[in-house]
């Protein structure tokens, strides 16, 4: 499953250590990110991560864009609720993509645990009838 990682500047440090925790079974999947989260997680875990662009500088629209594509099976964005970010609204909209294409997703580590658990049980399969191309 194609698997997208975003981690805003004060949740990088914990991405990291939550990619460190699950390199298990993220190394089962395509694993892309916005570039300084990817840079991050790849150096970390050693985990081959495609990388698009920067947040700021339209990484996060790359992604929105694969997502309406139905290209990413699971996004996990870990957010900071408390900074306000000039593209913010870009933010929302990748959300509201999410949920047109019924996109699992997490936004705090939280969701991210549960998600990734069910990634490992196979409760997640469904989404490879969905994306029966399996676009990777
Ligand atoms: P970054 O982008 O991984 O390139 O920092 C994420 C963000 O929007 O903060």
């Amino acid at each position: 499953m194609n698997i997208a990682i975003i981690a805003h500047d004060t949740k990088k440090e914990l991405m990291v250590q939550f990619c460190i925790a699950y390199c298990g079974v993220l190394s089962r999947h395509s694993i892309c990110a916005t570039g300084t989260t990817g840079k991050l997680v790849s150096e970390a875990t050693g985990l081959q991560v495609f990388r698009f662009l920067s947040g700021s500088q339209g990484g996060d629209q790359q992604i929105s864009a694969r997502i309406a594509c139905n290209e990413i099976d699971l996004l996990l964005f870990f957010r900071d609720p408390l900074t306000p970010k000039a593209h913010e609204p870009k933010e929302a909209d990748m959300l509201r993509l999410c949920d047109v294409h019924n996109i699992p997703v997490a936004t705090n580590i939280a969701t991210a645990e549960a998600l990734i658990h069910s990634l490992e049980r196979g409760d997640l399969d469904w989404r490879n009838i969905v994306n029966p191309s399996g676009v990777k």
